[in-house]
């Protein structure tokens, strides 16, 4: 039995993924980012990071994430099993924001997306996003600490938003974002005459 759309883009190998969300932005991004409707989520997208960004800056938080990881062997809590975290439509979205998806490592100890600088991805999973371990916490001011977990917490509603918005376009599904615009129809439409499911079985890897 062939794997759903979902199951591909969400279960597929990191690999899988990985070369499936790249094969999707090279021949759908156009289409993708001639909806009006992504555009603005995108808009939305980079001004609630940098919300994030600034509350973490004001924290210190990245200078000790980096020194954490560089002196831990498995890469702090960016653990090689994180890598697996990433699905194609994030790692979908993050293209479309114009953001580079690149492997940076493949150890076996690190996520497959640290950097020498931290975290290459500009939008992260869940987990990533939301994780804030002990000493993070106390090095942070309550007030602060409040003004993250709120910016973090839009962001991650965004992103499920702009998932929300592409899922039916890559799935099929006559819901949420095709039934809202008339023109995501049509890239619904484009996208299934010209590839349909046949595109993602030919997207994975063994
Ligand atoms: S969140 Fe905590 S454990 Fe993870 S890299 Fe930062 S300092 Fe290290
Ligand atoms: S995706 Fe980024 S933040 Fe998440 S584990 Fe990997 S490197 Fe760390």
């Amino acid at each position: 039995m062939h794997p759903t759309t979902i199951d591909l883009l969400y279960g597929s190998s990191l690999s899988g993924k990985f070369q499936l969300a790249h094969r999707l932005f090279a021949e759908f991004g156009a289409q993708f980012l001639s909806l009006a409707a992504l555009q603005d989520h995108l808009i939305t997208l980079r001004r609630l990071q940098d919300d994030v960004h600034r509350c973490m800056a004001e924290s210190g938080m990245p200078a000790v994430c980096r020194n954490c990881a560089r002196s831990n062997a498995t890469g702090g809590c960016c653990s090689h099993a994180m890598t697996d975290e990433n699905d194609a439509v994030l790692l979908l979205f993050n293209l479309l924001a114009g953001a580079p998806v690149e492997l940076q490592r493949n150890e076996g100890a690190e996520c497959l997306f640290l950097g020498e600088e931290g975290c290459s991805l500009q939008f992260k999973p869940y987990f990533c996003l939301n994780y804030l371990c002990r000493r993070l916490r106390h090095l942070t001011s309550p007030a602060l600490l409040g003004r993250l977990e709120r910016a973090s917490g839009l962001l991650l509603q965004e992103q499920y938003a702009v998932e929300q918005l592409l899922l039916p376009l890559l799935d099929g599904l006559p819901q949420n974002g095709c039934q809202r615009a008339g023109k995501n129809a049509t890239v619904k439409d484009d996208f299934q005459e010209s590839s349909g499911l046949s595109f993602f079985q030919t997207a994975t890897t063994p």
